[in-house]
């Protein structure tokens, strides 16, 4: 293999299939997706209001659920049906992605331990236990657990892409996006210099919008100790300057 990440293509540490950015990134949206569970929820039963007498009226009584939520938190399919008359639209729900993901990732763990007889075996695992039960939020720290090793299999940029697309349905449900803040330093690319860099709640790099350039948390601290003291400097003149000129 070779050490380019199999989503972003830029270097990934060797051994693994995905760069840290994208390590990062599914170690995210793995602790924020029980973060909306009591949203989908309370959106999981449509506002059904007030009973109107005619207006316009309806052929059918409307469902009793949203089914769009139903997709997410409903029992289901580890994998998506079969659809060879292009009319299925369920996408497989959250609980069966997530228990689906980590029994096919103990299937490859390694289980060590010794018989009756003092001897050491070495077997595949028989299957995923999370310690806080089989709920989806158990099984997104089960996941965030072993993601050190999901990054060394092949695998793993599937596991990213279908992380990355049951949370864009999330977020289309409950309306919400990654929050972004604006950093004060300037962008550190040399020909850019761009007041665009941001930090994403989702990103381990901090980047830039102007020009793509990215820093780690790190460089952007020391970047930011050393320009930050002479951009200080300077709008102190201009404004000490613009005072004697009024
Ligand atoms: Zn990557
Ligand atoms: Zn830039």
């Amino acid at each position: 293999m070779d050490n380019t990440c199999d989503i972003c293509h830029r270097h990934a540490p060797a051994g693994c299939y995905l760069c840290d950015g994208c390590a990062y990134r599914m170690h995210t949206w793995l602790r924020e997706i029980p973060r909306h569970l009591p949203l989908l929820q309370d959106l999981l039963r449509p506002d059904t209001g007030p009973a109107q007498r005619g207006g316009s009226g309806r052929a059918h009584s409307p469902l009793p659920v949203r089914v769009e939520v139903l997709d997410l938190l409903g029992p289901g399919h580890v994998v998506p049906l079969a659809d060879p008359h292009g009319d299925q639209c369920a996408d497989v729900p959250l609980a069966p992605l997530l228990y689906g993901w980590a029994r096919y990732l103990a299937a490859e763990l390694p289980s060590v331990w010794r018989d009756e007889h003092g001897t050491v075996r070495i077997e595949p695992c028989t299957g995923p236990v999370a310690r806080g039960g089989s709920s989806i939020t158990a099984w997104c720290s089960w996941l965030d657990a072993y993601l050190p090793y999901a990054v060394t299999r092949p695998w793993s940029a599937d596991l990213y892409e279908q992380l990355e697309a049951v949370l864009r349905r999330i977020r289309r449900i409950t309306h919400t996006r990654p929050r972004r803040r604006l950093m004060d330093a300037p962008c550190s690319a040399s020909d850019c210099q761009a007041f665009a860099l941001v930090e994403k709640e989702d990103e381990l790099h901090i980047s830039c919008d102007a020009c793509g350039h990215r820093l780690t948390p790190d460089e952007y601290a020391a970047h930011r100790a050393a320009v930050m003291p002479a951009l200080a400097a300077l709008a102190l003149r201009i404004g000490a300057q613009q005072a004697a000129a009024a």
